[in-house]
């Protein structure tokens, strides 16, 4: 069972916000200064909503701030309780592998899509919050008292607060803070990410797979509610920007070609029918201060800490969360940025170091990361070692 709250009604305050970009943070943004009684505009330059994508967990924060919000009943758990994980060998044979645990950092952890915790805060907001798609910003100017956007219809919005919630390549970071390469930190992967159309050869639905080798894996799941398989796979390149400005799927073939038996050319096959591939290289921001005046960042724009912390979506919503209460608790909207970046800056410092260790759990980046990995496995797939794993992992 878990607590559901009834959503607080909005007391007018007179204040607006514009948020840019309606992904997970900029919804949950959205939703949550709602709630505190501002009017939140939403501006996103995709023409529609996102739909698609790739599976994240969810546990910790981001987990108590969806239960907080009175959310966490409408999202699935979609890792079936049977659910058999793999390990795909060189020769293509499956061997036991792993699942991921039911509890992490003191919550439950939930196997969900991104697009399972953007439906939820779309619904919260629904005809609440006015949503313009197909516009972004092209400059933006601020006073003592206000901040002025110009988009790229050629509108100009007035705002108390502009929050940056448009992802890891940011506009509103590069307008405001500086271009993205003082902040991006890439390590020397790329990541392709989609949902899949068809089923996998030798996966029974809701079985989990990984194939992996030195500087390559693929991450393969499958569902028993009807959902299609979704994949990402990850490798290792000396020049991971300028791969991502090439052909993905064609690059993807070169790199991934003679891997992983019958299962990852089933994936490429389904990538290169997707319309929402994620291509993408594998970065952290890095940026000391996330607000200016009266623009601040929020999720990957501000702190993106990579697929490996786990923690990027669930941050998103416990970020605005923390955000909405700041701007509530504090008089003016400098000290409340202020006491809201003191309060969230060390669970993304944790988070971000917390990737470092983990990418090699994701992918294992030389020959001798490789055995590691194997043995790592071995012991954890035993019945003494997958107990020590799940009291560790609580
Ligand atoms: C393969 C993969 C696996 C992952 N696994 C997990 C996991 O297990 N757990 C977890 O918590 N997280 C995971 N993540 C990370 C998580 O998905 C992200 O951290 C999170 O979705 C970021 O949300 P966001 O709203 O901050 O940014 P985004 O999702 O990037 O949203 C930004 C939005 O802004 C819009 N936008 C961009 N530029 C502009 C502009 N100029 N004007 C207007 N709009 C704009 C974009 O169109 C988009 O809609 C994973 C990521 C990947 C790729």
């Amino acid at each position: 069972m878990t607590a559901q709250t009834t959503p607080p009604q909005p007391t007018p305050s007179g204040r607006r916000a514009l948020i840019v970009g309606s992904g997970i943070s900029g919804l949950a943004a959205a939703l949550t200064l709602h709630r505190a009684g501002w009017e939140p505009v939403i501006v996103e330059r995709a023409p529609g909503r996102r739909t698609g994508g790739y599976f994240v967990r969810l546990f910790g924060p981001g987990h108590s701030s969806l239960e907080r919000l009175g959310l966490l009943d409408d999202l699935p758990n979609r890792q079936s309780p049977g659910a058999r994980g793999y390990e795909v060998g060189p020769d293509g044979r499956l061997r036991p592998g792993l699942t991921f645990p039911d509890q992490a950092e003191g919550t439950p952890l939930r196997m969900l899509l991104r697009s399972d915790i953007e439906r939820v805060l779309y619904e919260a907001v629904d005809g609440k919050v006015e949503i313009r798609y197909g516009v972004g910003p092209t400059a933006i100017t601020q006073n003592r008292h206000e901040a002025t956007v110009t988009l790229t219809d050629g509108t100009v919005e007035k705002a108390d607060l502009v929050i940056g919630a448009d992802g890891i390549h940011s506009t509103v970071r590069s307008l405001v803070f500086g271009p993205e390469d003082l902040y991006r930190k890439d390590f020397d992967h790329v990541v392709a990410a989609c949902e899949l159309d068809g089923e996998l050869p030798g996966l029974a639905d809701g079985d989990v797979a990984v194939a992996s080798a030195p500087g390559r894996s693929a991450w393969l799941n499958t569902y028993t509610d009807g959902h299609p398989p979704v994949a990402f796979l990850l490798y290792r390149t000396p020049w991971p920007a300028a791969e991502t400005r090439r052909e993905p799927v064609e690059t993807l073939r070169e790199v991934f070609g003679d891997f992983g038996g019958a299962l990852v050319p089933a994936v490429l096959d389904a990538m290169a029918k997707s319309e929402s591939l994620v291509f993408d290289q594998v970065s952290q921001i890095r940026i000391n201060r996330w607000s200016q005046g009266r623009v601040v960042l929020l999720g990957d724009s501000a702190w993106c800490m990579t697929l490996y912390s786990g923690q990027g979506s669930g941050m998103g919503v416990a970020g605005a969360e923390m955000l909405a209460d700041a701007l509530t608790e504090h008089d003016g909207i400098p000290a409340a940025l202020g006491a809201w970046e003191k309060q969230v800056r060390p669970h993304i410092t944790k988070s971000q170091k917390q990737a470092l260790r983990m990418q090699h759990f994701f992918m294992p980046v030389n020959r001798f990361g490789y055995h590691a990995r194997r043995g790592l496995i071995r012991t954890m797939s035993s019945p003494v070692g997958g107990k020590l794993a799940k009291a560790i992992m609580r």
